[in-house]
């Protein structure tokens, strides 16, 4: 049922040789997509690359610094040519932390984290906008956090950056609805991955995590995945503009 796939489809995914990128990645090319992805990591991006054509998914990808202009706009043309100057999706996912005090966050900081987490999802969707266009049907959706719709003691800058991404989510679904291109925003609560290392070795932590979650655990990097995914099939056509959390309940979990 087409209306359940997105083979035929091209994707770009940023970050994907780990986490929810690479889960991201893989949900996309099982359901029939060609998709493009990248990181910093050479090596790793190779190991990756090399599992997934082993599996038999069609996936293509080189090193990319995402907090580097010159670097978006080369990793843009390289999905250009390779896809013809066609793209249907558009996954913004890199994202990274650093968690300090408000007083304590220096400029080169802010500029870092600004660059990598909301820049890059920026630039990036300016350069696809003519790819996306041409395909006929476009599709971006970005990876927000939790942290961007409450407060979550992770640091100011990041969750500011997520919550600058909420907002161009729906920027972009008024301004682009006219060529076809659907914005949406998947915003996670805390998922295994290697970006919270040290969550994950703090059992304290972890328990107080789980016991203001309903469902009493984190999130797996597949439980974000299958909604981006499904964000982006033929049968989320009339979806866009939202930011939705995949959380476990923690943002509707009131009192007590
Ligand atoms: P990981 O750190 O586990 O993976 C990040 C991926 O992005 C890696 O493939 C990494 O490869 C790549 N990457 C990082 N920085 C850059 C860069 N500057 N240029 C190119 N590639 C880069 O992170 P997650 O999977 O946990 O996070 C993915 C997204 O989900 C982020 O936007 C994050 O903010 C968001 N999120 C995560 C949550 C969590 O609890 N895990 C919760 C809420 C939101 P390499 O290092 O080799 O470049």
């Amino acid at each position: 049922n087409s209306r359940w796939s997105v083979a035929g489809m091209t994707a770009l995914v940023t970050g994907g040789t780990r986490g929810i990128g690479c889960a991201v990645v893989e949900e996309l090319a099982e359901l029939g997509a060609a998709v493009y992805t990248c990181s910093r990591n050479e090596a790793e991006l190779n190991q990756r690359l090399h599992e997934w054509s082993s599996k038999g998914f069609s996936v293509s990808g080189c090193v990319c610094d995402l907090s580097s202009r010159p670097q978006r706009e080369q990793l843009v043309e390289k999905v250009s040519s390779l896809f013809s100057g066609k793209l249907n999706i558009l996954i913004n996912n890199v994202g990274t932390n650093i968690r300090k005090p408000t007083t304590d966050y220096t400029p080169e900081l802010y500029s870092m984290l600004m660059a990598t987490n909301f820049e890059s999802s920026y630039h990036i969707s300016q350069l696809a906008h003519p790819l996306l266009k041409a395909s006929g049907v476009g599709s971006i959706v970005f990876i927000s956090s939790v942290a961007g719709l409450v407060h979550a003691d992770v640091g100011s800058i990041y969750s500011a950056t997520k919550a600058a991404m909420n907002q161009l989510t729906k920027n972009l679904a008024c301004e682009w609805a006219k060529d076809n291109i659907r914005a949406n925003c998947v915003a996670p609560w805390f998922t295994k991955t290697s970006l919270i290392e040290e969550v994950l070795d703090n059992k304290e932590f972890l328990d107080l995590v789980a016991s203001r979650t309903p469902l009493k655990r984190l999130g797996e990097a597949n439980e974000v995945s299958s909604l981006v995914a499904f964000l982006c099939l033929p049968s989320a056509s009339y979806i866009t503009g939202q930011t939705i959390a995949v959380d476990g309940g923690f943002t509707v979990n009131g009192f007590p």
